[in-house]
């Protein structure tokens, strides 16, 4: 059977389990409990994600879009508030496209070296700027050199995404050393920087997707692997 329809029928008999023990509120870490092993089994196959920085880049975004777009894939884009403006068609085609739009500050500030007020501005200026366009404010931040001061919390909620597979793109800009590092880095659950400013980025990225999927992978959005 479909694990997908496998999951919902679990979940199906679960819940009307639960209605007829009236058991709804009281049980609900055993229905949780349940869910988890559920969802789990349905996750047998290794997840990756594919995380995209620095951008919207006028070029090679739309590029790397339409590549994704073909091979049905979500990626995670972090962009630069000040590389919005002109390009808000770009950004509203990857919500079309069911990409995770996050916030990776205004002008690629370290967070850490700035103080605490300008450093929320950064955050803050490119979050309206991504809700201008989307209707929505972003969840996730990827912040520039993984640096992310612990009193950013009390002015932002949002969560920050790091990586675990750096692909270097930006600093080697070859499409076969890119793939090598992930092809040698890549696990289940990796999160896999990139970036979506150099043509050989977008090829690397659209070859390391196919790569991932013969190889069985998933390619997911990031709050998809944070979140189970
Ligand atoms: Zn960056």
């Amino acid at each position: 059977m479909d694990k997908r329809k496998k999951y919902f029928q679990v979940m199906t008999v679960l819940g009307i389990a639960m209605a007829v023990l009236g058991y709804r509120g009281i049980t609900d870490g055993a229905l949780r409990l349940h869910a988890d092993s559920a969802v789990f089994a349905e996750q047998d196959r290794p997840r990756a994600a594919l995380t995209f920085d620095d951008g919207p880049h006028a070029k090679y975004t739309p590029m790397l879009l339409e590549g994704l777009r073909k091979r049905g894939i979500h990626a995670s884009f972090f962009l630069m508030g000040k590389n919005i403006e002109g390009k808000e068609k770009i950004v509203e085609q990857m919500q079309k496209d069911g990409h995770l739009i996050g916030n990776h500050t205004y002008d690629h500030v370290q967070l850490n070296k700035l103080p605490g007020d300008q450093a929320c501005e950064q955050i803050l200026k490119t979050n309206n700027a991504i809700y201008e366009i989307t209707g929505e404010y972003p969840t996730y931040l990827r912040p520039p050199y993984g640096a992310w001061p612990k009193n950013l919390e009390l002015c932002v909620t949002m969560l920050p995404v790091f990586w675990d597979v750096d692909t270097l793109d930006w600093k080697i800009r070859n499409v076969q050393s890119v793939e090598e590092i992930v092809q040698r880095e890549v696990k289940d659950g990796s999160i896999i920087l990139m970036h979506d400013c150099f043509a050989t980025s977008v090829e690397a990225a659209l070859e390391v997707a196919d790569v991932l999927k013969a190889a069985g992978y998933d390619l997911v959005t990031v709050d998809e692997l944070l979140v189970t």
